[in-house]
């Protein structure tokens, strides 16, 4: 209706300014890539050192799978080759490019390691260390069909789902202080994760946790009333299930809005990868978040879960616990988080339409 209201030689005149922006756009887009590969020279390897193998998963970018990485002099190792689809902008190479720059400036035994990237003949390639068990989501969940088939089965002699299922609660509480380390150092590097869960967390062969997914993770900066916290002004997709009130209402991330999501994390583990908020839709998680609530607990979830999760999801950002408050409890309480599948069904709540 605008554009109708505008004469034909403004018309023209807007056009060729919004190419000229567009243009200049690409232009940064294509600057940042090369940044991008300066910082990440160390890591530069050649399409003849991969060897591509089978899919392990896909992702926002594209397809993920593994592949043997062989160094000259350095022998070689099975990786998690992450590939960006072919005809892609500029804006998604810079941001596939960004998270593999983020990944490359972070060290700790809890968060995923860059091995290298490949940006000669095709698709850019990013290489990380192979986490053996692949996502904690699916890790988890592939447990809970377990417990459930023994627990269905085995009536007699009913086993402690836990058992039945091969996850102690000291497997669990271990899991979830991993994902608190992570995120404490995090917290001492003055990066935001913001989008913590089960499904961004990879597991490797000693069953041991490793934050992963860092494409929506940012550098904090100072806001308004001198808190750290980063406002995102252009991101389309949200993880509303994962997110602090305050994000939700403001779009305003900061440490202690992952702590809030390392509290729904939490849930994911003790329900063995169950989905927040049973089958509330987002938009009804985004009301009811608004009016005051959070994740429902399941029947069975244990005093030292609840008080945990109820620590991580104070309304008020500042009284929610560090990640390494939440870190110490942990450590203080190995056994403090146990599977709890008695998840309450609420006919109200299903409303997963929208
Ligand atoms: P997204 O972009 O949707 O967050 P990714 O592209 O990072 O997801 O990964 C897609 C899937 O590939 C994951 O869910 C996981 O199952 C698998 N995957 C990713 N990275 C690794 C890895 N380093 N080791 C093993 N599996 C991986």
């Amino acid at each position: 209706l605008l554009l109708l209201a505008i004469s034909p030689p403004a018309l023209i005149f807007y056009r060729r300014a919004l190419e000229r922006r567009l243009l200049q756009a690409r232009e940064i887009q294509l600057l940042e890539c090369r940044q991008h590969v300066a910082a990440l020279a160390a890591y530069l390897v050649e399409r003849e050192a991969i060897e591509l193998r089978e899919e392990l998963g896909t992702g926002h970018f594209g397809c993920v799978r593994q592949a043997l990485l062989r160094l000259p002099g350095r022998g070689s190792r099975y990786v998690a080759a992450k590939a960006l689809r072919e005809n892609v902008s500029p804006a998604e190479e810079s941001e596939f490019l960004r998270e593999a720059c983020t990944i490359a400036s972070l060290h700790h035994e809890h968060i995923v390691r860059l091995v290298g990237v490949c940006i000669s003949n095709g698709p850019p390639l990013v290489l990380m260390e192979l986490a053996f068990f692949g996502d904690l989501l699916n890790y988890l969940r592939a447990r809970r069909h377990l417990a459930e088939n023994v627990e269905r089965t085995d009536q007699e002699t009913y086993a402690p789902v836990e058992e039945a299922a091969h996850v102690s609660g000291l497997e669990l509480t271990r899991l979830a202080r991993e994902a608190a380390s992570a995120l404490a150092y995090l917290g001492s590097r003055g990066v935001v994760h913001r989008d913590v869960r089960a499904a961004n967390c990879l597991v490797d062969a000693r069953r041991s946790l490793k934050l992963a997914d860092f494409g929506m993770a940012r550098e904090t900066v100072v806001g308004a009333e001198g808190a750290p916290e980063y406002a995102c002004r252009r991101r389309a997709m949200f993880p509303v299930l994962w997110m602090a009130p305050e994000s939700l209402a403001h779009g305003v991330f900061s440490a202690a809005t992952d702590v809030w999501a390392l509290g729904v994390l939490v849930l994911e583990l003790v329900t063995l990868g169950a989905r927040p908020y049973g089958s509330m839709s987002p938009l009804r998680v985004l009301e009811y978040v608004a009016a005051g609530g959070c994740p429902p607990l399941p029947l069975d979830a244990t005093p030292k879960t609840r008080a945990l999760v109820q620590l991580c999801w104070q309304r008020e950002a500042e009284r929610r616990p560090s990640a390494a408050e939440v870190h110490s409890y942990l450590t203080a309480r190995p056994r403090a988080l146990r599977a709890a599948l008695r998840i309450e069904q609420r006919p109200a709540d299903a409303d997963s339409g929208i």
